[in-house]
């Protein structure tokens, strides 16, 4: 099974990357937030999620407060394009991560999604894409954000 996103080049908007910084560089581990894209292809919309509750060892989303941050994306045509979590130190997806995001495929009948954790003490983003039968890791292009 092939998939087209796959094969393009990642684009990710370097405002995007500072907010991500920003954002997790004060948090607790496991929080995390959505990416999505306006420009073609371009990641540059990130909506910051702490999660639910502390103390815990997985991301769990505020569903509601995420789901509405998607119904004003998708008035402003912003394209839902995954979830970023944080972990302490393990850049690897748990499998409760694959599990979540795999539903997140089957509710939304789409082909994949960016997963990318931002690693907390080594402060660095590993962006995973998740398909239905496979995972794969992509090296994004920085690029400076469109439309301004
Ligand atoms: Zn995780």
């Amino acid at each position: 099974m092939s998939n087209d996103s796959t094969n393009a080049i990642l684009l990710v908007s370097q405002n995007i990357i500072c907010d991500i910084y920003s954002s997790f560089s004060n948090s607790c581990y496991e929080s995390g937030g959505l990416i999505g894209s306006k420009e073609d292809n371009v990641i540059d919309s990130f909506y910051y999620d702490k999660g639910k509750e502390e103390r815990r060892h997985d991301y769990i989303p505020n569903v509601d407060e995420l789901q509405h941050q998607l119904s004003i994306w998708n008035k402003e045509q912003i394209e839902f394009r995954g979830i970023i979590h944080s972990h302490l130190r393990c850049g690897e997806l748990s499998q409760k991560d694959v599990n979540m995001a795999r539903r997140v495929l089957e509710l939304n009948n789409i082909p994949s999604i960016l997963m990318p954790i931002y690693i907390i003490n080594k402060q660095i983003i590993v962006w995973y894409e998740v398909l239905n039968d496979n995972i794969v890791l992509r090296v994004p292009k920085t690029t400076k954000s469109g439309g301004r």
